[in-house]
């Protein structure tokens, strides 16, 4: 009897070819570019207990009441497959003492899982890069971290598509108070809220503001916004963030009703929005979190931090291309495998990427080779053997010349440097 092949996992994704291309693109230009502003690479675990996210992100959120893998181990401890990275990366900072290099510029990427309902855009298992700056009350964190975003957005080519949408929460004073002032106002509006915004008034009322439903929204259109609330310290900060990022040429809008769906943001909130995704058109999104680490049961650790979405950033990008190979070597008969294979390793070391394939006729080989986009074909036949020599070929002119095989790695070299 034949065996059916499992499955994958709804919203799980299988990433090869030109996916593959787009993503690794994406996760190479955050490379580069947190580099240039001195972010230091980390690396976290997958899972945690689940305590390190139920007691961050608050039981209210999304992603804590709806969205978290979550799962008892062997030995029954409760555990959770990570739904973001900031809460893990704090947790790390306050246990591995992280403190001693305060104020701690962390960049990181990698799969995070979210029970949600798969479609364009929005899967089970996605990936994000990260960036965080842990220990900094200074609002020039701030405008660091937003200033990466912008760059990294304007070397992946995407720039003219995205807007950077800016607002502030204020610290927990101007919050608590425009807490209260959006109770009241939504109470105003209770039967025409939707159930799940009724549900949120008294838990988290900031977060009906971020509703999905067409109702709300023009509810929400009419909220108070926080600018009547925010405390004299509250605003001069943001507005040290506003220079701040004009001073570095970071453009942005203002947002007044924007929030973030995650309890623990204080201060600086931002979505990087393309009119590109339709509904899924946030592609970088965070935060100031202050309130994070004590939650967690640290000391008071200022911190802001962003995350984005690779695959909703490989969607917007242009096709990368991928670089072509510089070599085929092409054995003729048994006796050419291992000279072939010797000098296929020569070039390889030398920094000259070379492939060759395993079987088919000369016939096939070029057509293999003129598949890869080579430059040179270096062909290994009889005759030439038995002088010590091979034909190096120029793919693009079709003029070739037999060369001696120790010699063969240095000419290949510095005619690519001539080019
Ligand atoms: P959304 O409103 O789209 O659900 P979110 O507020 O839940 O987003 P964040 O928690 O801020 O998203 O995550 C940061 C980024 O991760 C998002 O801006 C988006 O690019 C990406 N992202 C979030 N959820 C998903 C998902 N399920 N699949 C793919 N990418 C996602
Ligand atoms: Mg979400």
């Amino acid at each position: 009897m034949k065996i059916k092949t499992p499955q994958p996992i709804r919203g799980t994704q299988d990433i090869f070819g030109e996916d593959s291309l787009r993503f690794n693109h994406v996760v190479n230009k955050f490379d580069e570019i947190r580099k240039l502003y001195g972010f230091k690479r980390a690396e976290i675990p997958v899972f945690e207990s689940t305590a390190v996210f139920a007691r961050s992100l608050g039981e209210t959120t999304d992603v804590v009441s709806k969205e978290m893998y979550s799962f008892p181990d062997r030995s029954g401890e409760q555990l959770t497959l990570r739904p973001e990275f900031t809460a893990g990366l704090t947790r790390a900072y306050l246990t591995s003492g992280w403190q001693q290099y305060s104020p701690c510029k962390i960049a990181t990427h990698g799969p995070v899982f979210r029970y949600e309902r798969p479609q364009k855009g929005r899967y089970r298992q996605f990936h994000q890069i990260d960036a965080e700056v842990i220990g900094a009350a200074e609002p020039e964190a701030d405008v660091e971290l937003l200033s990466l975003a912008d760059q990294l957005l304007e070397s992946l080519g995407i720039k003219q598509h995205v807007t950077l949408h800016l607002n502030t929460l204020g610290d927990s004073a101007s919050r608590e108070a425009w807490r209260a002032a959006l109770i009241e106002y939504f109470q105003g509006h209770f039967d025409s809220l939707s159930q799940e915004s009724q549900e949120r008034l008294t838990r988290n009322p900031l977060r009906i503001l971020d509703s999905k439903d067409p109702n709300d929204k023009i509810i929400a259109e009419k909220a108070p916004i926080i600018d009547d609330y925010l405390t004299e310290e509250a605003a001069s900060f943001f507005k040290a963030v506003t220079t701040g990022l004009d001073a570095a040429g970071v453009a942005w809008t203002r947002d007044p009703r924007l929030v973030r769906g995650l309890d623990y943001y204080r201060h600086t909130a931002f979505e990087f929005i393309t009119d590109q995704l339709g509904a899924q058109g946030t592609v970088l999104a965070g935060g100031r979190y202050d309130g994070l680490s004590e939650a967690l049961g640290g000391n008071l650790t200022p911190a802001i931090g962003w995350a984005a979405g690779i695959e909703r950033l490989a969607m917007l990008i242009d096709e990368p291309k991928e670089d072509a190979m510089n070599v085929a070597v092409i054995p003729l008969g048994e006796e050419a495998k291992n000279p072939a294979i010797s000098i296929l390793s020569k070039l390889r070391h030398a920094g000259i990427s070379a492939d060759m394939s395993w079987r088919g006729n000369m016939k096939r080989r070029m057509q293999k080779a003129n598949g890869w986009g080579v430059r040179y074909a270096v062909i290994l036949g009889e005759e030439e053997l038995a002088r010590n020599e091979a034909t190096v070929r120029s793919m693009v002119t079709g003029e070739q010349q037999a060369i001696a095989l120790d010699q063969i790695v240095d000419r290949i070299l510095s005619e690519l440097r001539n080019k």
